[in-house]
Parts: structure tokens; sequence; C-alpha cells
């Protein structure tokens, strides 16, 4: 048997993978990638205290020297963005030029969280917030985004001076495994602040579980997230949650278009609906659009939805090449099997299913290339209210005003995390921007819900999360226990000492 690149590549950054253990596959094409030692709960329990110890030595550092190390450890990241990339696209099937962006995103990340934390203030008077690191901080991962969404909980936690006990998703821990062993080569000193718990979802249950973890940092599904609060409510000691979770993102499309502004929405939504072939928690779901304008929207999305499939671009992306929309492979089978059960829902509850055929089964038949599929349904069904995480995307027309646009999109629970509307009429999207209940609220977005204000912070409501917490102006705050105190900062006339 010939060993996968993969491994040697691993082996070059200084990571170890095991002849048998977690296999990881790569979606591309099926194959075996590598297999990784699992983490037991004994495993986890010893990482765990050795988190902590080196974080007391961590926390004793002053912020500018955590800054400088940081900062070296972007500069390794960096300096092995090929690498990262490369392990990407074989582990999570994205496209080299998707890849990439992600693989860069974790260093930037990491540089704009150093600029970002704020530092004392001077003004007459001394005041200061002291923001005390928590401790050992639990981050879980989601596959979609195996880099970069990490880096916004990475940076700051450790800035702050936490430590991290990471465990990345079941599917792509290889990228992970890198990033570990760029840390330990760049600071050998903090190995153990920086740890990788590997596994399946009992090891993440074991994370949130034990007594040393002070907060509990997840990405994933709303099933995770009520996982992870059920394990917490079992414990003793308390942890604080970041929890970004699953989104089922409404577009409205209001009477109040002209026919230039509908054909420019179906362009803005192509990229939000199918961009990374649908694995993107701000995909848009579903389109809720009103019957005036029902029509000529599917005539249009038909027409470029069918361009795009014949255009050849859905491909293999370990032959190199990207498209404009990142769009690769489903993860795996299970991703398949979810896909074509929402479309049989959606045809049972009186849809109708537009292509969203299975592509390239007989050249990859472990590997799940789709088209992407538009289900046109007559009203909001039930199976509008799951999110299938994968190119399908619901349509459906409303009458009467904006109200009933806005009810529709917001009767998911799940329905938390971004909307978009598009109309002409600045009262419509005032109303929306007020009572839409997601995270994000964007108004005639070039991307319709793939494109929240990063930087404000991002986070959803309801099931789909709490809010903008990842990714915000004030990164150390949700990574900190905060104090604070204020002298006069010139003690001239106040006599200190008798
Ligand atoms: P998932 O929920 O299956 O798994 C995510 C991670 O959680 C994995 O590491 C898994 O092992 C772990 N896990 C699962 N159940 C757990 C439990 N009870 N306790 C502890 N750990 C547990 O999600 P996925 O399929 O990897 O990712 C797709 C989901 O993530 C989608 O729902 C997507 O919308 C969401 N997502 C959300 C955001 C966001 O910022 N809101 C970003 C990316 C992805």
């Amino acid at each position: 048997m010939t060993q996968s690149p993969i491994i040697a590549l691993l082996q070059s950054l200084g990571a170890t993978t095991a002849p048998q253990g977690l296999a990881v596959t790569c979606p591309a094409d099926g194959s075996t990638l590598a297999h990784l030692i699992p983490d037991s709960a004994q495993s986890i329990d010893s990482k765990m205290h050795s988190a902590a110890n080196a974080q007391t030595r961590w926390h004793s550092l002053l912020r500018p020297e955590r800054e400088k190390k940081l900062e070296q450890f972007a500069a390794a990241l960096r300096s092995h963005r090929e690498q990262l990339a490369t392990l990407i696209t074989y582990e999570a099937g994205k496209t080299p030029k998707e890849a990439m962006v992600e693989a860069d995103g974790i260093a930037d990340i990491i540089l704009k969280t150093i600029k970002d934390a704020s530092l004392p203030e001077f003004n007459g008077m001394l005041r200061r917030k002291e923001r005390e690191p928590l401790g050992v901080v639990a981050l879980i991962t989601s596959f979609n985004f195996p880099l970069v969404v990490a880096g916004w909980t990475l940076a700051p936690a450790l800035l702050a001076g936490n430590a991290v006990v990471w465990k990345p998703s079941e599917k792509t821990p290889l990228v992970a495994t890198a990033t570990k062993a760029i840390w330990d080569n760049t600071h050998p000193e903090y190995a153990d602040l920086l740890q990788l718990a590997i596994g399946l979802r009992n090891i993440g249950e074991a994370l949130v579980a034990h007594d040393v973890v002070a907060m509990v940092s997840a990405t994933g599904s709303v099933g995770m997230g009520k996982g992870i609060n059920a394990t917490l409510a079992k414990k003793q000691s308390p942890a604080r949650t970041i929890l970004e979770l699953g989104g089922n993102n409404a577009v409205v499309i209001s009477q109040h278009v002209t026919p230039a502004h509908l054909a420019w929405t179906a362009g803005a939504l192509l990229h939000s609906f199918f961009g990374t072939s649908g694995q993107r928690c701000t995909n848009s779901r579903r389109v809720i659009i009103h019957r005036s304008h029902h029509g000529e929207l599917i005539r249009l999305l038909t027409e470029k939805l069918a361009a795009f499939i014949a255009s050849g671009v859905i491909t293999s992306p370990l032959a190199g090449t990207s498209n404009d929309y990142g769009y690769g492979p489903l993860i795996d089978e299970d991703a398949f099997n979810r896909f074509e059960y929402a479309k049989s829902q959606a045809r049972a509850q009186g849809g109708e299913i537009l292509f969203g055929a299975r592509l390239l089964a007989e050249q990859f038949p472990a590997a799940y290339y789709v088209e992407p599929a538009l289900a046109l349904m007559p009203e909001q069904t039930l199976i509008m209210h799951e999110e299938t995480f994968a190119p399908l995307l619901y349509i459906t027309p409303y009458d009467g005003d904006i109200h009933h646009a806005i009810t529709l999109a917001n009767a998911p629970a799940n329905g938390g995390l971004v909307g978009a509307i598009y109309t002409q009429k600045q009262s419509e999207a005032d109303l929306f921007a007020t009572l839409n209940q997601a995270g994000h609220c964007l108004i005639n977005s070039p991307r319709g819900t793939g494109t929240p204000a990063y930087g404000m912070g991002f986070g959803g409501n309801k099931d789909s999360g709490e809010g903008e917490i990842l990714n915000s102006a004030d990164p150390l705050a949700a990574f900190t226990r905060h104090t604070r105190f204020m002298r006069i900062a010139q003690n001239k006339d106040i006599a200190m000492e008798p």
C-alpha cells in the first residue's frame, strides 16, 4: 500500500500520525489520508492538568511578551501557508483558492486580535480594567472551517493568558495537528499550553465535563450546542460558554424591487446559496419572495444554475482547480444522505426540485459531488425549519405586506444567524432590521446572507447561538474576568506614606 502524501507532509512539520486509530477520509475521492491516535478520558485528564500548569506560567508573562510570542506563532503559520492550505483541501475538500484564504486567515486573526486588544488608558486618572484570564479554555470546532474559526478563539484566548485544549472535528483533525506542531516548534517551552483532543463527540463531551475547564468555546450544529448545555448542567463547577451554532438563513425579496435589482439579487444569491458547496453556516437556505417576482426569480436562478453546472467547474479540488464559489464535494456520505433526505421531504411536502443530481459517481464512487438544488415550495413547510448543510435553496412566495415575509423569516427556531432583505423601500429595510431576529441583518447585500459584519462580532440568536462574541472589536472581553480600578495618576496632594 502506498503511503498518503499527507502523512509525509505532516511528518515534515513534526506532527505524528499513527498506523491505525481515528481514520481521516478525503472528501474529494474517499481515500484514507491518515490515522491519528484518539484520546481517552485518561489522556484528556492529563492534558487538562498539563495545560493548567502551563497556563500559570503563561499568565505570569506580561501582555507584550505574550503578544510577541503570538506574533512569532503567526509568522510560523504564515511560513507554512502552503502546507496548511493543502491539508484543508485534502481533508475538508475545499478548492485550493478557498483553502489558501483560510490558511492566511489564521495569521491575520492573530495579528488583528493583538491590534484590537485594548490597553490601559491614562488621562489624569489611571483607569484600568484588569483582564485576568479564565484558565483553561475548551475549544471545539466544526469541519467546515477547520482552521479559521479556531483562530477566532485561539488568538484572544492565548493573548489573554489562557491555555487552550482544542478538539477539532473528527472529520478534519489534520490541519489542527499541523497547527499544534507549528506551535510546539515555535514555542517548545509552552508546548503544553495548546493541547489537542482527538476523537469523536465523546471526546468533546469529556472536555466539556472536565472540572479544570473554565470556558467552552464551541462551533457546530444546534444539536451540539444542546448536548454541551446538557453536559454543563450536570457539572459542579461552572464554565462560561461561547456557542456558535447552526443557522437557517432567510432572504426576503420584497415586491419593491425593479427588474434590474431583481436580476442583481439573483446573482448575489447564487454565491450565498451554494458557496463552499452549501457547507457554510452563513449560506442562504430560504428565499421568501413576493409572489409578483416569484416566477422571474426562478427563471433567473434556473438559467444561472444551468450555466454553472454546464461550465464543468464541479470537479475534484485535488486537481488544483478552484472556482469562484469554492464549490467542491460534500464532506461525506452522511452529508449526501441528508441532502437526499431534504429533497425527498421537500417533494413529499408539495415542493418541486430543480437540479440536485449526484455527479462524478463513476469516477469517485466514495466521494459525493452534487449539483446545487432549488426546492420550489408552495409555502414554508416543516423541512424548511431544518438546516440541511448542503447546496439546497428553498424558494417560497409570500403575499401581502412585508410583515408577512418577516414572520416567515423568523419562524424557525434556528433562523437566528443571518437574515437578508432586498428592497428599494427604506421603511421596509428599517422594519426588517428591527424585527428580524437573526444576529446579523443585511440589506441589499452583494452576497445574500454570506457577508456578515465581521469585526463587529459574529454570532447568532435563538437556537443559532449567543450573539456577537467571536471576532468582536473587543476580542479579550469574552476570555477574561474583569476587575476595574481607578486612582489619581499624579498623587501630588495626597500623602500616601505617613
Ligand atoms: P457538529 O455539531 O456535528 O460537530 C461540531 C463539533 O462538535 C465536532 O468537533 C464534534 O465532535 C463536536 N460535538 C458534537 N456533539 C458534541 C457534544 N454533545 N459535546 C461536545 N462536542 C460535541 O457540526 P459539523 O457538522 O462539524 O459542522 C456543521 C455545523 O456547524 C452546521 O450546523 C453549521 O451551521 C455550524 N457552524 C456554525 C458556525 C457559526 O459560527 N455559527 C460556524 C461554522 C459552522
